[in-house]
């Protein structure tokens, strides 16, 4: 079985469950008292949010490129980044790392397109809605139809995530605001919706409404599984 390399901590609420859906999926496949072998560092998530907020993307990325070779040193195979926000650094997290990163915009769309689904809303924080290192991966080179909700839906998902959410924060009338603007995504032609930060499972998940969801933090760990399980490479 690879060893899979976990960048987590962002928050550590969603790494947490990174770290439970792995062992389960390495549990189910093979069963008795196998485990998933991995390799994690888990970083400050205060220090990240300060420059995230700032738009020091540069500083980010050498915090978590800092961190990836950490993982990659402990023997890592591959490399998860536990965050769909901080696929933005990406580029400069290659250049310092020999062992590949399984890209969450891969994973997801593959899984989007395998369920015949062409038109998605996404969901996330406001740098996932708004760039173009997740949108523009999943419309060029996947070739999704995306929509975001309008600005301000996108300002209350964002606040939900990292006032909410990221502090382990559940509420009923979150969920409730979520799932009317999920609908409105709905209405407006989605045919599924992505939940583009891994802690929005914590307050949405399938069986609150019936429009198809895509849960990334589960998606991501499942492919994960795959691979280390020899699947294929990644
Ligand atoms: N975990 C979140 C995401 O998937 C947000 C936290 C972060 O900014 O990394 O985007």
């Amino acid at each position: 079985m690879k060893t899979i390399g976990l960048l987590g901590g962002m928050s550590w609420e969603s790494t947490e469950l990174y770290y439970r859906l792995i062992n389960e999926g390495v549990k189910q496949r093979l069963g008795g008292l196998h485990s998933a072998c991995m390799a994690m560092v888990s970083i400050d998530f205060h220090e990240l949010e300060v420059l995230q907020h700032r738009g020091e993307w540069e500083g980010a990325g050498v915090m978590l490129a800092d961190a990836a070779e950490r993982v990659e040193a402990a023997g890592a195979d591959f490399l998860l980044i536990c965050t769909n926000t901080m696929h933005k650094v990406v580029p400069q997290i290659e250049q310092r790392i020999n062992i590949p990163i399984l890209h969450i915009v891969d994973a997801t769309a593959q899984r989007i397109k395998s369920d015949g689904i062409q038109t998605v809303g996404l969901l996330g924080t406001n740098f996932t809605m708004e760039q173009d290192f997740y949108k523009g991966r999943l419309t060029e080179q996947h070739q999704l139809n995306v929509m975001v909700p309008s600005e301000q839906d996108r300002q209350t998902v964002h606040q939900i995530i990292y006032d909410e959410l990221c502090l382990g924060i559940v509420k009923d009338i979150s969920r409730q605001k979520y799932l009317n603007i999920i609908e409105q995504m709905r209405e407006a032609g989605a045919e599924g919706v992505i939940a583009g930060c891994t802690e929005i499972v914590m307050l949405v998940q399938q069986q609150h409404t019936d429009v198809p969801l895509f849960d990334t933090t589960a998606i991501h760990a499942e492919v994960a599984v795959g691979f280390a399980c020899g699947d294929q490479t990644v």
